[in-house]
């Protein structure tokens, strides 16, 4: 019997709560915003930040067969030629007689708009490659492309990184940058945007072990995303039918993901043979090859592709994390988020604005905030104080109170459980970092599990 999924997070609730706490804007709000570019505020920048980060130190520092290169948005426009992104980066576009509006024909259940019912122009192709000029002079020879996709950056970087750091297959070559894509239809808030964030592998491999690899990277990246704190309920693996491949490709799989909306693409991993060395080995007369000093034999290695979107495992983890209950006879919302993804690791919270407590207070944060992102807050009620840090997924609250004066003691109020437990504050730095690493909290001798203590 399979389970059946649930998510508390609608698309509504995740848009006004990101709107409300900061997390993202809509890009040139003032004007009236610019259709499907965002812009991510304070606490979205942090969440951004974990997520790239957490994937550069798991994909990347902490493993010897990786290294990492960060290549130009615009490049020279015989590489859009080579990797076909010229040619075949084309959706089918049909507009609408009657109102004039667009619509990807791929994605129409009937063919008459959607919108209207107004018949529909037969489609044409059109390329979603942004287009601009380099230099003063607006003609056809100044042509450049923002790049689709950050993965022609590594190929086309493949001789250099080898010649430079002297891998041996199978290694890879990791990106994190900005790609763009004109896209026909965009929406569900940042899932599909027009300017968006990727992180791409390019995993090189001798040919004949690419499916050993195919698999390794595919599981790699699904139990990835549930160690960052998406629930495995939410993931699923989509293995992709030959019908469905790209000319080139040996074989597909995406990992989905459950979003308000339904099943989404948050993750693609192709094996894509020696297609695109080989293709800007033709163009560009390079060889683009590998030596293999074992056998002295020369060749093209295959490549693995996982390719990811930060802007949609942004929106995964938002979703996932989103969670209601009741507090105090009150409904409360909070993001349940992985201790290394919250935004806010701490906030540090007297519970009155009087001169001693608020000295105290302010010298706790000053020594919290070098260590972890920590807010102050002095303002409204402590339990409106605890909700807001619940609403922008805050895993600790330390709260000084006057007895803090005279015991040197805090109280540390956990999210999840809500939780309160007396710490003196000597111990208070090693205290959290062992909690943010996800370990018991000891006091003295005494381990402090979870459900145990005063409760708010
Ligand atoms: P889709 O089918 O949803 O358009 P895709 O198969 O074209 O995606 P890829 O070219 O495989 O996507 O890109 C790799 C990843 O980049 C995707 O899994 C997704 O996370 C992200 N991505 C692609 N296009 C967009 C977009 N317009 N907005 C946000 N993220 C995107």
């Amino acid at each position: 019997m399979t389970e059946e999924i649930t998510t508390k997070a609608t698309m509504d609730k995740i848009v006004s709560l990101c709107r409300r706490r900061g997390f993202v804007f809509q890009s040139s709000e003032i004007y009236g915003g610019l259709a499907s570019c965002w812009d991510f505020g304070p606490l979205g920048v942090e969440l951004k930040r974990n997520l790239k980060e957490a994937w550069w130190k798991d994909m990347v520092q902490s493993r010897d067969d990786m290294v990492g290169i960060d290549t130009s948005i615009l490049m020279h426009p015989q590489v859009w030629v080579a990797s076909g992104h010229l040619k075949h980066f084309t959706d089918p576009l049909v507009e609408c007689k009657v109102c004039q509006k667009r619509f990807k024909a791929d994605e129409l259940e009937k063919p008459i708009c959607p919108a209207c019912g107004g018949e529909l122009t037969e489609p044409r192709q059109f390329n979603t490659m942004f287009k601009t000029f380099m230099g003063p002079v607006e003609d056809s020879s100044s042509v450049v492309y923002l790049r689709p996709e950050t993965a022609q950056g590594m190929f086309v970087n493949f001789s250099n990184v080898l010649t430079t750091t002297r891998k041996r297959l199978p290694f890879g070559i990791a990106q994190v940058g900005k790609s763009f894509r004109n896209e026909i239809t965009t929406g569900n808030f940042i899932f599909r945007d027009r300017e968006f964030e990727q992180m791409e592998i390019e995993y090189f491999v001798k040919p004949g072990t690419q499916d050993k690899w195919y698999e390794y990277w595919v599981n790699e990246r699904y139990n990835w995303y549930q160690q960052i704190g998406i629930k495995k309920e939410h993931l699923k693996l989509h293995y992709k039918c030959k019908e469905e491949l790209a000319h080139y490709a040996l074989a597909c799989c995406d990992i989905e993901y459950y979003f308000p909306m339904g099943w989404g693409e948050l993750e693609g991993i192709a094996s894509r043979g020696d297609y695109d060395l080989t293709q800007h080995a033709l163009a560009s007369g390079k060889s683009l090859e590998y030596v293999d000093e074992e056998t002295k034999e020369h060749y093209r290695p295959y490549v693995v592709e996982p390719s990811a979107g930060v802007d949609r495992a942004v929106l995964a983890l938002l979703c996932d994390a989103y969670d209601e209950d009741i507090a105090d006879g009150e409904q409360r919302v909070i993001l349940r988020f992985h201790p290394r993804m919250a935004p806010v690791k701490i906030a540090v919270l007297p519970l009155s604005k009087k001169e001693p407590l608020v000295k105290l207070a302010r010298e706790i944060y000053d020594q919290l905030r070098p260590c972890w992102v920590t807010q102050y807050d002095d303002t409204q009620s402590i339990g409106r104080r605890y909700r807001r840090q619940d609403e922008i997924g805050t895993p600790f609250c330390v709260t000084v109170d006057f007895q803090s004066l005279e015991d040197n003691q805090v109280t540390v109020r956990e999210r999840d459980s809500m939780v309160q437990i007396r710490i003196p504050i000597a111990e208070l730095k090693d205290t959290l970092a062992a909690k943010l690493a996800g370990e018991p909290l000891t006091v003295g001798a005494h381990v402090w599990r979870a459900g145990e203590g005063k409760k708010e």
